[in-house]
């Protein structure tokens, strides 16, 4: 598994905007062509599972929906488990939840309670980092289960809307910067 140097410029080639898209005045980031695209596809995944083994992480978890496609394959790559951070009335058992604002909305992440270990390090994974709110609902829904928060890798951040800020000192690793 190597970091491809071209990583950034393979996903920039195919990232799709959809201006106002789910609301207006929001330019949608439509992943859906990179990860059609089998190159990219690699070149991202593999790019997420070398952050997940430069964070020390023992297992992912991956946020609905977009971030479930992305953490599953770096975990597989990594041989590692991944832990979904599921939309509300998803999983079944006894839940920890969450809510939080995010760029175009509101909503809440669900765990299981049982999900993850206590003292596990936990890689979150997520197509974009906006604005964070999304990003820190998943870290305090980890810490809240007694794992620590190990790291935050996206395929895209979009800088201008200040999400690594809010994030605070969880780190965070973007494949590629907008
Ligand atoms: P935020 O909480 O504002 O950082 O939003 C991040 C979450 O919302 C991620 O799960 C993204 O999938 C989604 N998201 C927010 N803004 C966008 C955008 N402009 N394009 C695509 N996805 C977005």
């Amino acid at each position: 598994m190597t970091l491809a140097p071209d990583v950034a410029t393979m996903v920039r080639a195919r990232l799709r905007d959809i201006p106002d898209f789910p609301r207006p005045g929001i330019v949608f980031k439509d992943i859906s062509p990179v990860l059609a695209d089998p190159a990219s596809f690699r070149a991202v995944v593999d790019g997420l599972a070398l952050q997940a083994l430069a964070s020390g992480a023992d297992i992912l978890a991956g946020i609905e929906a977009r971030g479930f496609l992305l953490a599953a394959a770096a975990a597989y790559a990594t041989g590692r488990g991944v832990v979904p951070l599921r939309k509300p009335g998803k999983l079944p058992g006894e839940t920890l939840d969450q809510s939080y604002s995010l760029e175009y909305g509101q909503s809440s992440l669900h765990v299981q309670v049982d999900a993850l270990q206590a003292g596990t390090k936990v890689l979150i994974v997520d197509d974009v980092l906006a604005t964070g709110g999304t990003a820190v609902a998943a870290r305090t829904l980890v810490t809240r289960t007694g794992a620590h928060a190990a790291g935050l890798a996206v395929l895209l951040e979009l800088e201008f809307l200040g999400g690594r800020r809010r994030v605070g000192d969880m780190p965070v690793t973007a494949l590629l910067t907008e």
